[in-house]
């Protein structure tokens, strides 16, 4: 697991409103084009905001289920199919390579993980996985579990942290073309400050230096992903923005290699 030369980048994808799965536009256009664009991972593993439990579980169904997790939808989503298939051995791996994993072999796929890959590999024949959230952890060892994943992204391993690094769903349009709001832009252009200062601890740190960040972040379930990826990122290189908008007034999809 040394030979970087086999090193895929983990990406940091923001997923957004679960309608981008049935959506054509400039973000599910980046997503396809961006997975021609690297090699073919033996394996997907999603850290997914859609998965908080006690302690850090990694799927290990070889078949696992498609879980539809939101409400409210319009019925077409809900006939949305994706349906990869899982490793067990692959869990197993991660899971002894770092202490501390467990391999739940229930536990299907959400949407952070399905929406996501169906316009990345849309012939879902690479297999996916998923890494749970252990809501016991702070930002800081959610920050250094990422790090002792990191020699994983050696061994053809494609990890993705799927969240949104600004996220408020009580101050969101469901109006897809909604401009803006200027607080979503202020804290989308801080972000990105940071990301291309390689302002890692700052962002760790969120809590205490990210202005007015109660209203980016309510809940911190769908940026800690992130930190994921910058435990895991290549330290030599600068991480790359690969995409940049704000969807529904609010949401920064905002998404970056590592
Ligand atoms: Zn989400």
């Amino acid at each position: 697991m040394d030979n970087t030369s086999n090193r895929i980048s983990p990406l940091f994808i923001g997923h957004g409103s679960p309608m981008n799965a049935i959506a054509s536009n400039s973000y599910t256009h980046f997503l396809a084009s961006y997975a021609q664009s690297i090699p073919s991972p033996k394996a997907v593993v999603v850290i997914s905001a859609h998965w908080q439990s006690r302690g850090t579980f990694i799927t290990g169904s070889d078949a696992p289920e498609q879980i539809y997790d939101f409400y409210g939808f319009p019925d077409d989503l809900y006939r949305v199919r994706y349906a990869p298939p899982g490793t067990k051995t692959i869990a197993q791996q991660v899971a002894s390579f770092v202490s501390g994993i467990s391999v739940d072999s229930d536990r299907g796929i959400d949407h952070a993980a399905w929406a996501v890959l169906m316009h990345m590999y849309s012939k879902a024949t690479i297999p996916v996985l998923e890494l749970s959230l252990d809501i016991h952890k702070s930002p800081q060892e959610h920050f250094l579990l990422g790090q002792r994943l990191q020699a994983l992204c050696n061994d053809g391993i494609l990890f993705i942290g799927s969240g949104n690094m600004v996220h408020n769903l009580r101050d969101i349009s469901f109006e897809d073309d909604e401009p803006p709001f200027p607080w979503a832009v202020a804290a989308d252009a801080w972000l990105k400050e940071k990301l291309e200062l390689d302002a890692i601890q700052e962002l760790i740190d969120y809590e205490r230096s990210f202005p007015n960040y109660k209203r980016s972040i309510p809940t911190n379930e769908h940026y800690l992903p992130l930190l994921y990826i910058l435990g895991m990122r290549d330290t030599i290189k600068k991480l790359k923005t690969l995409y940049e908008a704000i969807q529904n007034g609010s949401i920064s999809m905002r998404s970056i290699a590592g």
